[in-house]
């Protein structure tokens, strides 16, 4: 039943979504990642949601496929492709996989992306971003704490300049990737009287002495991808692990999540299209009063919102990575997409479950997944609660800078709101 129900899901997918304009090489990677996610992701989502179960092999494999490091240049071993390519490739993979989705979207634009935007040496890159790239390592990113997640610039942790090295004391909360991870970027105060300006960011090998890793979270969705507590206890690290200047790890990490919000969009785009597919599939192969259910106006009207939410997120989504690559200001754009994307995923997987009946409520169809998959994406890398006060904010800054005729969407802008939302 439920291969049959794969099968049909794919064939359709392919049908319904063969007349979006993506250029040819953006529809190139789409074709690859949804190939990989058809035959190597959705066969064994579900054991690997089941059994909380790190899909090493297919990691491995989306490194082959050069998805580990997407954005960063091929002289780092990266992919050398844009932030559209990223989001294509990430909503196919979360599509077929949410833990695998967030596995690379942690390591593509949580990990590679600070890393690369910000070292300080070539021996930093040789040793903290070729071999993240490549896929060969993977990353994590270290920002919340136990007492602050939206409250980012509130961080407790601390880097102690010790002289020749700097001393690492506090405990970090959530990290995606924590247990697989080799290296992670990390943000502590390095002047406290500063608040969100005296933080800055450091890329810390797991195996530094007074580095360890907390007990797994048992979570309600994308059990694939690990999440626990990173501890430092006295953990001295070297002044090269400084990535940008000392005071810049606000910025940095408020940039970084500016791009990674385009990921987590893509993310909820593709567990809104599992969903509609799911439903979609179901309503036609399901018989109630002697005809498919699909011939019922109220599942086909369920049908007509999912597809029109979830064609609204990946418009937005595609919107804020042209912006990225385009070099345009793209906080406020990638805040919609985000916000708008888990609002499709949660909205979608709620009704797949209902077009299912009592199939949504089990295992043996993916429904019920995607559903406790979906509601992550409103609260990582920014709540949905934050992404409003991020639009809201730039959207008003836009506004009273016409009022007094200054030029709007200068380059600060989207920032300047974000801190003041941090
Ligand atoms: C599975 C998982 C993976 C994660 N991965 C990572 C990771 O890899 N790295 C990392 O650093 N963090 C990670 N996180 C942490 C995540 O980013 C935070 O959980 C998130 O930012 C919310 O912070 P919080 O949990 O402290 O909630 P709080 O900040 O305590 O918020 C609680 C509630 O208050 C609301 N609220 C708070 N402030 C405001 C405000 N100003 N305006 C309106 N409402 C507000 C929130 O929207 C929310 O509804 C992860 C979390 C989870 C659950």
């Amino acid at each position: 039943m439920l291969a049959r129900a794969t099968r049909a899901v794919a064939r359709n997918a392919h049908q319904t979504r063969a007349f979006m304009a993506l250029a040819e090489d953006h529809d190139q990677i789409r074709d690859v990642a949804r190939g990989f996610a058809e035959e190597r992701l959705m066969p064994i989502a579900g054991e690997t949601d089941r059994l909380h179960k790190f899909p090493r092999e297919a990691v491995n494999e989306l490194a082959e496929l050069g998805f580990m490091g997407m954005m960063v240049s091929e002289e780092d071993n990266g992919g050398g492709m844009d932030a559209v390519s990223y989001a294509v490739a990430l909503e196919e993979i979360s599509r077929g996989c949410a833990s695998a989705g967030v596995i690379m979207s942690a390591n593509n634009s949580l990990y590679c992306a600070p890393v690369s935007a910000n070292a300080t040496s070539q021996q930093q890159k040789d040793e903290f971003l070729k071999p993240y790239a490549s896929g060969e390592k993977i990353g994590c990113f270290a920002l919340s704490e136990p007492g602050n997640g939206s409250d980012a610039g509130a961080a407790s942790t601390t880097a102690k300049d010790a002289g020749d090295h700097f001393v690492l004391n506090g405990t970090k909360a959530w990290i995606t990737n924590a247990l697989e991870a080799d290296a992670a970027v990390v943000f502590a105060t390095t002047d406290k009287s500063l608040k969100h300006k005296g933080i800055s960011a450091f890329v810390v090998d797991r195996n530094t002495p007074g580095f360890s890793v907390g007990a797994p979270e048992d979570k309600l969705g994308i059990r694939g991808s690990s999440t626990a507590n990173l501890i430092f206890e006295d953990c001295k690290i070297p002044k090269s692990a400084l990535l940008g200047k000392e005071g810049d790890g606000f910025k940095i990490a408020m940039q970084t999540l500016d791009g990674g919000r385009i990921g987590i969009a893509a993310q909820a785009c593709g567990i809104a299209q599992a969903s509609l597919d799911i439903a979609a599939t179901y309503a036609a192969e399901r018989q109630a009063f002697g005809k498919p259910i699909k011939a019922l106006y109220a599942i086909q009207e369920k049908l007509s919102k999912m597809a029109c939410q979830l064609e609204s997120a990946r418009l937005l989504t595609w919107r804020a990575a042209a912006y990225k690559d385009a070099g345009r200001n793209y906080t406020k754009e990638a805040a919609m997409a985000k916000l708008v994307a888990s609002e499709a995923a949660t909205f979608n997987a709620h009704q797949a479950i209902q077009v299912l009946g009592g199939m949504g409520y089990v295992s043996d169809m993916p429904a019920e997944r995607y559903y406790r998959d979906a509601r992550i994406t409103e609260i990582y890398e920014g709540t949905s609660e934050i992404q409003h006060v991020v639009v809201a904010l730039n959207l008003l800054k836009s506004y009273a800078a016409e009022a007094t005729t200054l030029p709007a969407g200068s380059k600060d802008e989207g920032h300047a709101a974000q801190e003041m939302a941090a």
